[in-house]
């Protein structure tokens, strides 16, 4: 793996949980703007590898480099913050909150950094907008489709204009036409944002929208061909 120019990067990394190796080894990196699918099969490490890559689990050992700064080095105060301004967040249920609108949600994120309402929420309609969502401002997440309130989800994510976009098996609670509909959606917009995507899928499908894939297998992660 290459680190040249690479926006994050990850060598080494190992994280155990009592006598399971979570991480054994992993590598990782991407470029601005890149999206790499992580896959393997389901307890392979790759949830572990996104957390550590994101500032939310600590490796026992190993770097990750993010834009020339070491994040294992951070205090949590300075990796929550860096959460906060850098990166975004799509899960698998998309964790939207169910007492807000859909528009006061996808502007949320900009709220709690202080932006006023008014310009918070044209922020997050103009990112409905791109994210085909933007007829669902007033309501509520219990009032649209999955696929729908994940679209949304996309959009809190990328609201603040992240740098890097986490997703963790964002389709993965849809159907196969609504899952393309995300990826399709999501990927456009990210690379529209020159954010990079660190996508989680066990889905071939799903990896297909990125530009790069890396298995993990047994928490050793590599690089590899893609699978036609
Ligand atoms: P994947 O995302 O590929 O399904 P995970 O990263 O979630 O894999 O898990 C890798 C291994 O680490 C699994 O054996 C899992 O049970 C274990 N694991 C992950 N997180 C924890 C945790 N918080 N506590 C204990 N074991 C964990």
């Amino acid at each position: 793996m290459n680190p040249a120019g690479s926006l994050l990067t990850a060598t080494g990394l190992h994280k155990a949980y009592g006598a399971t190796r979570a991480l054994d080894g992993a590598e990782f990196s991407i470029h601005p703007g890149e999206v790499v699918a992580v896959m393997g099969p389901s307890g392979s490490g790759k949830s572990t590898l996104l957390h550590c890559l994101a500032g939310i689990v600590t490796p026992d050992s190993g770097s990750i480099g993010y834009a020339g700064r070491e994040l294992t080095a951070m205090s949590d105060a300075e990796r929550s913050a860096l959460r906060r301004t850098d990166f975004g967040f799509v899960f698998q249920f998309g964790q939207l909150v169910p007492e807000l609108t859909c528009v006061e949600n996808v502007a949320l994120p900009l709220r709690l950094n202080g932006v006023k309402r008014r310009p918070a929420e044209a922020a997050a309609r103009e990112w409905m907008d791109r994210l085909q969502v933007a007829e669902l401002g007033g309501k509520r997440p219990g009032e649209v489709s999955g696929g729908q309130g994940q679209r949304v989800a996309v959009a809190r994510a990328l609201v603040t204009g992240p740098r890097v976009l986490f997703a963790d098996e964002p389709t993965g609670a849809l159907d196969s036409l609504n899952g393309e509909l995300v990826m399709q959606l999501l990927t456009e917009a990210a690379r529209s944002a020159n954010a990079a995507v660190v996508l989680v899928t066990h889905e071939t499908r799903v990896a297909a929208y990125s530009d790069r894939e890396i298995v993990v297998r047994d928490g050793r992660s590599r690089d590899m061909e893609r699978v036609v």
